[in-house]
């Protein structure tokens, strides 16, 4: 006798059900995608016990005919598709026809609708595949459905429902990002009568992020937005040295949906390489509009996983906005002062600082350089800029140098503020970019060694040699082996002195994978100018700094260090006076 059986239809249909509807969160997101679909300017949320009692969701939507109020618990009854083709290019967010069948299959529930064209309302009660009631009613335009006991009739699934307090967790993250998508429709949301999001509809993302998330993390995003062919993205994240330790705030929708997906986590990371301090991840709210036949939304029962028909574009969309935004962006860490936070609060209450005022202050001279030995250092300095910026387009420098402090920071004004230039870093980015140009142009040269240099390296270091071979040829080391792990080191870049090159080769091949970086070579080029630059310590003349100072603002990022360590700190003038008491005249 064979053992295989054909299930009863009712047990079908619950293992199906189980597959939508896995816990509250699950119910909510259904409903809710449902009222979005509806057209709701309003929806309702309020829970019992996290959804574990109750979940009710009440629009402002549509409404349904009494017709539909009958058709929409059946498996596949959808109003959102009938042909296939339908199917390429659906833009509401469910189309399963589904939903409401699977959930009122491990339910109670009422459902209670009217369309505001019939006369009246209905309401449906269910429980499990059984229908209780269906009468008239009467009801505002729009459409409620509650479910009680989720799971009631498969004790086994209902085990695996977690606390309260995480599955209303769940339930704040996923309205959350919905309420990100659709910053023009209000959202509420209560557990046991207590309310735990409010936000009425507002115009735009940044309004939303506002409520939900208050001025402090939006002071530290930027607007994003770039458009490629059919491609669009728009979005708020975070503006170069901000970012956070953690990647939990990294939310991506694609056509307003939330979904998650490795390639726009490696994109975004890709795309921030750079921007922020080596310990910092990028945050923000990004929205891709992409084509409806571009991308498949319903690899997954749940729909939050999506696959994308061209990945390449994604991503290069992803790194471009990115590229863009921050290049409205100031490049320069800023630092607070202390005590200077409260009436700074107050400052952006009540708006900018008028732009007349900010001339009248800067062009009195500053009691600091007044004194006749500063003058004199002034003198000096102008000439030097002079020699040194030759061959720089511009006329203007916009910075002054002040001096050394500690034998390791350059300290300068700009018209932003004092600047503190760290002058390792600075010299390290300077460095990096001439060999990012030089090897691009394939312009290194190399040099003969007078006598070649016998290195012994270790069994790792030889490895490394091994695979970095080629491209330690092509930027000027050569070497021969000499039998086991000795090589004779023969020729070097002659952009370094004979007697750095062979320490430079070795931490070349010294293997250290704390930093990131896009690839192996920008690695290399990364550790060569960490290694030749000059070192914290080491008293430099006015005349050096200048032309440190001078050369770092040339490059395309003076911010930050190609390790991601931060080049230049700021205390802008405001600040300064501000912490000091004296208000801008
Ligand atoms: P789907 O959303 O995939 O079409 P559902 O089972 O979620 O499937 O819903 C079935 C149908 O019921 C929908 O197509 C829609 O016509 C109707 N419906 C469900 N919820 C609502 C609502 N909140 N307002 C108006 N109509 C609704
Ligand atoms: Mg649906």
């Amino acid at each position: 006798m064979g053992v295989i059986k054909v299930l009863a239809p009712e047990i079908a249909q619950k293992i199906a059900a189980g597959e939508v509807v896995e816990r509250p969160v699950s119910v909510v997101k259904e409903l809710v995608e449902n009222s979005l679909d509806a057209a709701a300017t309003e929806i309702k949320v309020e829970l019992l016990d996290g959804g574990k009692k109750l979940i009710r969701v009440q629009d402002n939507g549509w409404g349904m005919s009494q017709e539909d109020a009958a058709l929409c618990f059946r498996r596949y009854a959808t109003s959102k598709i009938s042909v296939e083709e339908d199917l390429e290019k659906i833009a509401t967010l469910g189309f399963r026809g589904e939903a409401l069948a699977s959930i009122s299959a491990v339910s109670r529930l009422v459902l209670k609708t009217f369309n505001g064209q019939e006369d009246r309302g209905y309401l449906v009660e269910r429980e499990g595949d059984k229908l209780i009631r269906f009468v008239e009613i009467s009801f505002p335009q729009g459409t409620m459905v509650e479910v009680y006991d989720l799971f009631f009739n498969l004790p086994a699934r209902k085990k695996f429902l977690r606390s309260e307090r995480s599955e209303l967790s769940l339930v704040v993250n996923y309205l959350t990002q919905v309420a990100l998508a659709y910053p023009e429709v209000k959202f509420t949301l209560s557990n046991n009568n207590r309310e735990v999001i409010n936000c009425p509809g507002v115009v735009s993302l940044k309004d939303r992020v506002y409520q939900l998330y208050g001025k402090k993390l939006l002071d530290n995003l930027m607007p994003i937005d770039y458009e490629e062919g059919a491609y669009r993205i728009t979005g708020l994240c975070s503006r170069p040295f901000s970012g956070r330790i953690d990647r939990q705030r990294q939310l991506f929708f694609v056509n307003r949906r939330p979904v998650k997906d490795r390639i726009l986590v490696a994109a975004l990371t890709q795309a921030y390489l750079g921007l922020l301090e080596r310990q910092k991840n990028p945050e923000g709210f990004f929205f891709l509009e992409i084509p409806y036949d571009q991308v498949d939304v319903n690899v997954h029962p749940a729909k939050a996983e999506v696959r994308f028909r061209e990945p390449q574009q994604v991503y290069r969309l992803i790194l471009k906005a990115v590229e863009l935004g921050a290049q409205q962006e100031s490049l320069i860490k800023p630092i607070i002062v202390e005590g200077s936070e409260k009436k700074e609060e107050a400052e952006v209450e009540s708006g900018l600082i008028p732009i007349e005022t900010q001339k009248e202050v800067s062009s009195k001279p500053l009691s600091l350089i007044e004194d006749q030995k500063k003058l004199e250092l002034i003198n000096f300095r102008n000439e030097e800029v002079k020699r040194v910026a030759e061959g720089y387009p511009q006329d203007r420098q916009p910075f002054q140098v002040l001096g050394q402090y500690l034998a390791s920071y350059i300290v300068a004004t700009s018209e932003e503020g004092l600047l503190i230039i760290d002058q390792h870093n600075a010299h390290e980015r300077i460095l990096f970019e001439k060999f990012e140009k030089m090897e691009q142009e394939n312009s290194w040269k190399s040099r003969q060694m007078l006598f070649p240099t016998v290195l012994e390296l270790s069994p790792g270091q030889r490895l490394n040699y091994e695979e970095l071979k080629e491209e330690l040829e092509k930027i000027g080391f050569v070497l021969e082996p000499m039998g086991g792990n000795s090589l004779a080191l023969k020729e070097y870049p002659d952009f370094f002195k004979e007697k750095e090159a062979s320490e430079i080769l070795l931490s070349l091949l010294e293997d250290n994978n704390r930093d990131k970086f896009k690839d192996r070579r920008t690695k290399l080029l990364a550790t060569m100018a960490c290694k030749s630059a000059i070192k914290a310590g080491q008293a430099l003349s006015l005349a050096e700094m200048e032309y440190l100072t001078v050369e770092l603002f040339q490059t395309k990022n003076p911010g930050i260090c190609p390790h991601g360590r931060p080049v230049i700190i700021k205390i802008e003038r405001s600040r300064i006076e501000r912490a000091i008491g004296r208000q801008p005249e």
